[in-house]
């Protein structure tokens, strides 16, 4: 499996490190052909070659059989013109990962304030309430005069149809429910479009349970309840906040895994951002990184790759719940780990042996 590695900014560097001492860890003990092939994004980018992210990436992206990136300084970046680009934005579109998987879960040995949950947020990627993706050409945000700003929301039924088939995919391999998030009592054409695609596609699974919920109503339930939901489907800008939530409510931002997918191509990322108020201090949490890693293996091994990279995915998520279990955790989950021994622990336990105390 070839994976093309970009770190990004801030704690991208650190996080990055530790995910690959796992996926090494993990090559070792599961015997897979791991090629690393590593380049720059981001600030890093920006001085060497006048750009966030260059071009020519985007072959490289579609020559590799998956793509491990950091979090980039996005709000640092805000002029194309002077090679600014949200790295994020310019693999999720040139690559089509239509499909965000944001799974949360609680863990045994940190506190479930409300109850035990497994739930996976799985968001459309490629439009919605997002100025950098939802034209052809040009930014879907602008300023008609100096007082008067118009953000442009685009919903289609072909992005609606596919989110909604990767959500009831999902769920058959899990607990066969499906929640449709929206806000279709107030967005009547385009939220309303968007649960006619959940429910048409519902037709094509009559094993699977669909419940729609308004978004604001979410908020509540998934704090009430979270134990309710299984795979929750919604719209780019819904599914960015709720899934910064379930992080949360799952005992950190920096335990949520996230997997950007599709057809042909998948890009594993931490959901949260930079953080450079804590860059540079080795206490970081990598787990984000490292569960994001373990869902590009495993969409891999349901592709191309074959079992051994279903069970190294699924092994590398058990080490992380072991490695909570037993403490060996960075301060954000109240512990004393550092992030390089954090990725450590982890690698160790994947390789047998005793985790370093
Ligand atoms: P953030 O997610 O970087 O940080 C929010 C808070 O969570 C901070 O207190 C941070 O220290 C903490 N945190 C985040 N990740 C953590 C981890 N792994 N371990 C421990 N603590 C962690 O959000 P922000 O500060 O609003 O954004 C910083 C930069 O990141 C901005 O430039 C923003 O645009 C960018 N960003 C990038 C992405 C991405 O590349 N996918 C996503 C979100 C934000």
């Amino acid at each position: 499996m070839r994976l093309l590695v970009l770190p990004g900014d801030g704690i991208g560097p650190e996080i990055t490190a530790a995910t690959l001492a796992v996926l090494g860890a993990a090559a070792r003990r599961f015997g897979l052909d791991l090629d690393l092939v590593e380049d720059v994004v981001g600030h890093e980018s920006l001085r060497r070659h006048g750009t966030t992210v260059r071009p020519e990436l985007l072959d490289a992206a579609r020559q590799a059989d998956g793509l491990v990136l950091g979090p980039a300084a996005t709000f640092d970046f805000r002029d194309e013109a002077k090679g600014e680009i949200n790295p994020s934005m310019f693999f999720r579109k040139g690559l089509d990962l239509f499909a965000n998987i944001r799974p949360a879960r609680t863990y045994p040995g940190l506190p479930d304030r409300f109850g035990a949950f497994d739930l996976v947020v799985v968001r459309e990627n490629t439009e919605g309430f997002y100025a950098d993706r939802n034209m052809a050409s040009g930014s879907g945000e602008m300023l008609v005069t100096p007082e008067v700003a118009v953000s442009l929301r685009r919903i289609t039924r072909g992005c609606c149809l596919r989110i909604a088939r990767a959500a009831f995919e999902l769920a058959q391999r899990r607990r066969g429910r499906v929640t449709a998030v929206h806000k279709a009592n107030v967005l009547k054409i385009g939220d309303g479009m968007f649960l006619d695609c959940c429910c048409e596609v519902a037709r094509d699974f009559p094993g699977i349970a669909l419940e729609e919920v308004l978004v604001d109503a979410m908020m509540a339930h998934v704090v009430r309840a979270p134990g309710r939901f299984d795979v929750v489907v919604t719209t780019n800008m819904f599914g960015d906040i709720l899934s910064d939530l379930t992080a949360e409510l799952s005992g950190s931002l920096g335990l949520g895994g996230s997997l950007n997918a599709g057809d042909a191509h998948a890009m594993a990322q931490a959901a949260h951002g930079s953080a450079p108020d804590i860059a540079g201090q080795d206490v970081a949490n990598p787990f984000s990184l490292v569960l994001s890693a373990a869902l590009l293996l495993g969409w891999h091994g349901r592709g191309r790759g074959g079992e051994r990279f279903i069970a190294a995915g699924a092994a590398i998520e058990q080490a992380v719940a072991d490695a909570i279990a037993a403490g060996e955790r960075t301060r954000d989950l109240g512990g004393r780990l550092g992030t390089r021994e954090a990725g450590a622990a982890l690698a160790a336990r994947l390789e047998g042996a005793e985790a370093p105390g």
